[in-house]
């Protein structure tokens, strides 16, 4: 840890960019609770025990490595549709960024560091469940082929912190390309620095995206940019069911990951209208809602570029967002039941309306379908009812032709469709296990997750009993945004 190479071009940034702060040390006993093997990858670090000890150090404020110029960004953002400027790490430390062997950037930014100059009145600490949960929820993102931020390790204290009840405090150390949101865009718009969105600007150009370096019209073509990947990460949460929970924007990535993770969710059940954050009463952040808010706040983004760019050339992007969500979307979920994404299309919408109408465990059904369990793929979409379900009957018979049609082999198909259609995912209920455990001290179920979440695509992999999902009519979880 001690020979990570930091190269810190963000602090290089003009003040008004960030405030400079180190992390505060958590006191009473810690502990690292997890690390992932492959995040540490791509730091090239292969942890031995010696660095365990001061991954630990790092994590709970002890120690920095030398190099590290740890600050809080400053950014804004819209809040559930309200344009909020006081924003910026309030609780998270961009510790520096680091060059792998590679060439490659990242951050390392470690949540729950303290407070900052943007903390308001809160106390600058995540809790141990928020961050379990995030751990776990982005490296299983990670392993499904889902854009986002990854993360390294978490550790935990028995300093307690206040929310519903008093929980134990602990830190995630977050890796990603880059930190920086649609709010770092809409800070310096609303603020009337257009100097401050200049550089902005051109920090994020020649950093992330060097191709835009000679585009005639630089800030619409990082529009356009951003929203290719964002329509990429969309298509991808609404065909494997991920609910992000909170989209305001200054939890949207500008290289399109899935970012901040509160009180996300992946559907139990189909339930296209599922909210799964509690304080969200109007179902801003619904399931089937995510597509048309991504959009919006892809228009807040162009909104903020607009003293860079001109009206009709932002509008121009904005534009092309629906036919390109659209395409994808249907691509991906055609080829999770092995049909034409536009040929088949209404097979497709006839298996959500079924699993919608049905309250299937739409994951498994579809993993089922995969591996041939045709039957035990009935029974799921039969739930507890005791006719038999003539619309499936009908439909199975339909798909079957298509896809015997498309894939006359069946070992060859099973294959395939297995590596579209996870075997495991990340569910509430599981994540809520490891969390009660690991709140005892037992941080066990959290590392056999962390294993378990690494192959969701293994076409021998068993949908294993305890990583089921809940039984057929179970109410969906509804997740408390305190974290
Ligand atoms: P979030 O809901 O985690 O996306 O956070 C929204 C804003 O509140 C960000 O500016 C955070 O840094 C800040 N924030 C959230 N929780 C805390 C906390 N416990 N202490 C200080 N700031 C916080
Ligand atoms: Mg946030
Ligand atoms: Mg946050």
């Amino acid at each position: 840890l001690a020979q990570l190479t930091f190269s810190n071009r963000y602090s290089g940034l003009p003040a008004s960019f960030y405030q400079q702060r180190h992390p505060g040390p958590l006191q009473g006993q810690t502990a690292l609770v997890a690390v992932s093997s492959d995040a540490a990858a791509l730091l090239d670090l292969d942890l031995c025990r010696q660095d365990q000890q001061q991954l630990l150090d790092l994590l709970t404020g002890h120690w920095l490595p030398p190099g590290a110029s740890p600050l809080a960004m400053k950014y804004a953002g819209h809040q559930f549709g309200v344009y909020n400027p006081d924003l910026g790490d309030g609780r998270g430390l961009l510790l520096g960024e680091v060059v792998n062997c590679q060439g490659e950037y990242w951050d390392l930014h470690l949540k729950g560091a303290g407070q900052t100059a943007y903390s308001r009145f809160a106390d600058g600490r995540a809790v141990l469940r928020s961050s379990i949960r995030e751990f776990l929820g982005s490296e299983a993102l990670h392993h499904l082929g889902i854009p986002t931020t990854r993360a390294l390790a978490i550790a935990v204290s028995s300093e307690p912190v206040r929310r519903e009840r008093y929980e134990a405090a602990a830190t995630l150390l977050r890796l990603a390309p880059s930190h920086i949101r649609f709010g770092h865009f809409e800070h310096f718009c609303y603020q009337g620095d257009r100097t401050g969105l200049q550089v902005l600007l051109d920090f994020v150009i020649n950093n992330l995206y060097p191709q835009l370096k000679d585009h005639p019209d630089p800030a619409a073509g990082l529009l356009a940019e951003v929203q290719s990947r964002t329509v990429r990460l969309v298509a991808r949460w609404q065909a494997y069911g991920f609910c992000h929970g909170v989209l305001n924007t200054d939890n949207m990535s500008i290289l399109g990951e899935t970012f901040d993770f509160g009180p996300f969710a992946f559907l139990d059940h189909y339930e296209p209208g599922y909210v799964c954050n509690h304080s969200d009463d109007r179902g801003r952040y619904a399931f089937n809602r995510q597509p048309g808010i991504v959009h919006w706040n892809l228009v807040c983004l162009g909104q903020a570029l607009l003293p860079l760019s001109d009206e009709t050339s932002i509008r121009a992007v904005l534009e092309r967002f629906a036919d390109e969500y659209q395409q994808q979307y249907q691509q991906l979920m055609a080829a999770r039941l092995g049909v034409d994404a536009i040929q088949d299309w209404p097979l497709v919408v006839r298996f959500l309306a079924l699993c919608e109408a049905g309250a299937a465990d739409w994951t498994r059904v579809l993993r089922l379908l995969a591996e041939g369990q045709l039957e035990r793929a009935g029974r799921l979409m039969q739930g507890d009812r005791n006719q038999p379900l003539q619309e499936w009957s009908r439909w199975l018979q339909d798909w079957q032709q298509r896809v015997a049609n498309h894939w006359p082999d069946a070992e060859v198909r099973r294959k395939q469709l297995c590596r579209v259609n996870p075997c495991v995912l990340p569910r509430t209920g599981m994540l809520q296990q490891a969390i009660s455990l690991a709140e005892s001290g037992d941080f066990s179920e959290v590392n056999r997750l962390l294993a378990v979440l690494r192959d969701p695509f293994d076409p021998d992999g068993k949908l294993p009993g305890d990583l089921a999902g809940p039984p057929a009519g179970a109410v969906s979880p509804v997740l408390s945004c305190s974290s």
